[in-house]
């Protein structure tokens, strides 16, 4: 068996060496475009902030250390240009010219391609992108050789990542982003956290604007935003999202949707003995059924082994499953992390769902160090079927998240969530775990409880119900929604009267700091006949939600 793979880094690489340790006879060649295979793509941009000091490291294998430990043949500088399916052979650009490679089983994983923005000036030699060892090692150059300002186009993953290093560097940092937030995936009231964050850090946050030119100015460049301003770069990265780089495939007759490689739950593509794992393929997101490309790294891999089973031993092979799109991102001091489907994209699949707001400590508020955990969590409406999760906080949001997927691979509900047992001391954790917590507010919300309104629905909900706000007369001082009744929940027992008086009818919306204490009042208040819901989040999502009508709208010091 003779398996040639293009491609020599996350998917293909897997792939091979999945592959060898299944078959020791096999033939298994290995087709790299670029200079190095098996580099650690996802270390790049702490090679450019100089967290990782030396280049070698990023370079986790090498052809020969490949040949040593399995035997693999691995060619780089070898680019394919051309595939013959019928025939079995792929054609090669190599540094000794073009060459035709035969195959019994081919294995494409040519990743993505940057995109890249027809604007004015971008082929500028100042604009790079971050996608390959040397990116990072021009980047490091031009902050070793006294680059001042950085412009990064577009705050995605790589985005954010990039400007942190060049910031973490000493640079000036300005992020232009074309969507009305920063990591668009993650929802608008925890992306204001993330922007805060980036203000912290110094950098300049332009979102909402599109970059429309890039111009020479004063020996380097200036980036031109289309509200007019000119904001001035020694370095430009490029990062408004990648494409899945199959030209050279879909022109063989590779069936693809949007340049993305269709392939089946093996890996199989249109094309007999024809597989493909990884960016340059399409994936059926396991929440909406939606066909769209995943770039990461963890599906890519584990979908380069799973094909490896699926050439070699195909009566085993398990399925390639669909990816939740579970990612994560430090910024800061900030952790902001996703699995599955955000509201967006439940509503483009016309999902019936309900989100959750939390706020909980990441572990015992009486241990020192503890600090909230922001958590949105969307369930189905029907039934609390987990459909997405996201949390920004500075601890513990990794394992919130990493959590909630393993409980929506498992096809569990929110209700599920409550039972999970998982481990407490007060350094780690709480007694009721934070993804326990979101659990009972699922189930309390689903069998009606707990009754949610909306800080998007705030205009609607100030115009037609009693505004109640359960915080504390000090808690208020701080910012409050005018027209609300303060009523501290613990003296809402007693003044029943006063809201019923204030409500004249009218349903009443409590509110407090988290959720938490809304929740309290909103129970004593359904059962004393009220028509009453709960802030989801409270005061914390309200602000986020609001963003920079906050500080115009909410009262502080009344
Ligand atoms: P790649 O790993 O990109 O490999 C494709 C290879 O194929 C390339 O080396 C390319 O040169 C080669 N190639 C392409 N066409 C041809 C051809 N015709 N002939 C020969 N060779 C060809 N993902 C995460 O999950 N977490 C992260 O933290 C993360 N951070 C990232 C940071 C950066 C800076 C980048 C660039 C990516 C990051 N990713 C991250 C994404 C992750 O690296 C990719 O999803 C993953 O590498 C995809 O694997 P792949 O095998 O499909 O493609």
């Amino acid at each position: 068996m003779k398996i040639v793979i293009v491609g020599g880094v996350a998917g293909g690489m897997s792939c091979a060496a999945r592959a060898r340790r299944l078959d020791e006879a096999a033939e298994i060649v290995v087709l790299e475009r670029g200079e190095h295979v098996s580099f650690a793509n996802c270390g790049l941009p702490y090679y450019v902030g100089g967290e990782i000091t030396d280049p070698g490291a990023l370079l986790v294998q090498t052809p020969a250390s490949l040949r040593a430990a399995l035997d693999l043949d691995v060619r780089t500088r070898h680019d394919v240009t051309g595939l013959d399916a019928d025939r079995k052979v792929v054609t090669v650009n190599t540094p000794d010219g073009v060459a035709e490679l035969d195959y019994d089983a081919l294995v494409l994983a040519p990743g993505a391609r940057a995109v890249v923005p027809p604007i004015p000036g971008i082929d500028s030699p100042r604009v790079r992108t971050l996608r390959t060892v040397d990116d990072a090692l021009a980047l490091r150059d031009g902050v070793e050789a006294g680059a001042r300002d950085a412009v990064v186009l577009g705050a995605g993953f790589i985005g954010l990542e990039a400007a942190e290093a060049l910031a973490h560097q000493g640079l000036n940092v300005t992020i232009v982003e074309l969507a009305p937030h920063v990591l668009p995936p993650l929802e608008s009231e925890l992306a204001t956290l993330v922007t805060a964050e980036l203000a912290a850090l110094g950098i300049d946050v332009r979102a909402g604007v599109a970059a429309t030119a890039i111009e020479p100015e004063g020996g380097r460049d200036a980036v031109v935003l289309a509200d007019g301003s000119r904001v001035p770069a020694d370095l430009i990265v490029l990062s408004v999202g990648v494409r899945p780089d199959t030209a050279a495939f879909e022109a063989a007759g590779v069936a693809c949707e949007r340049g993305a490689m269709l392939v089946d739950a093996h890996g199989r593509t249109s094309l007999e003995g024809v597989w493909a794992v990884g960016d340059a393929t399409a994936s059926v997101d396991a929440v909406t059924e939606a066909v769209r490309p995943v770039a990461l790294a963890g599906p890519a891999n584990r979908a380069g082994r799973l094909v490896a089973d699926a050439i070699l031993r195909p009566e085993q092979a398990r399925p390639i499953p669909a990816p939740l799109g579970t990612a994560i991102v430090r910024v800061g001091s900030l952790t902001a992390a996703l699995t599955g489907a955000n509201r967006a994209a439940l509503d483009a699949a016309g999902l019936e769902y309900v989100t959750l707001h939390l706020h909980p400590n990441q572990h015992a508020g009486y241990y020192p160090g503890a600090t909230q955990i922001h958590l949105v969590v969307d369930v189905r409406a029907q039934d609390g079927l987990l459909l997405g999760a996201q949390a920004v906080g500075t601890d513990g949001v990794d394992k919130r998240i990493d959590v909630l997927a393993t409980a929506m691979r498992g096809g569990l509900s929110v209700t599920d969530l409550i039972d999970l047992d998982l481990s407490y001391s007060p350094p780690y954790g709480q007694a009721k775990d934070p993804v326990n917590l979101a659990g009972m507010v699922g189930e309390n919300v689903l069998n009606q409880t707990l009754r949610l309104w909306y800080a998007e629905d705030l205009d609607a909900v100030r115009e037609e119900t009693l505004l109640l706000d359960a915080r504390s007369a000090t808690e208020v001082a701080t910012g409050a929604i005018p027209g609300a009744l303060n009523i501290p929940h613990t003296q809402l027992r007693e003044r029943l009267d006063e809201v019923r008086a204030a409500a004249g009818g009218r349903p009443v919306r409590v509110l407090c700091a988290s959720g938490v204490r809304s929740a309290i009042a909103h129970r004593v208040l359904t059962q004393a006949g009220f028509d009453s819901a709960s802030l989801s989040g409270g005061m914390l999502t309200l602000r986020a939600t609001l963003g920079d009508r906050a500080t115009a709208l909410l009262a502080v010091g009344a």
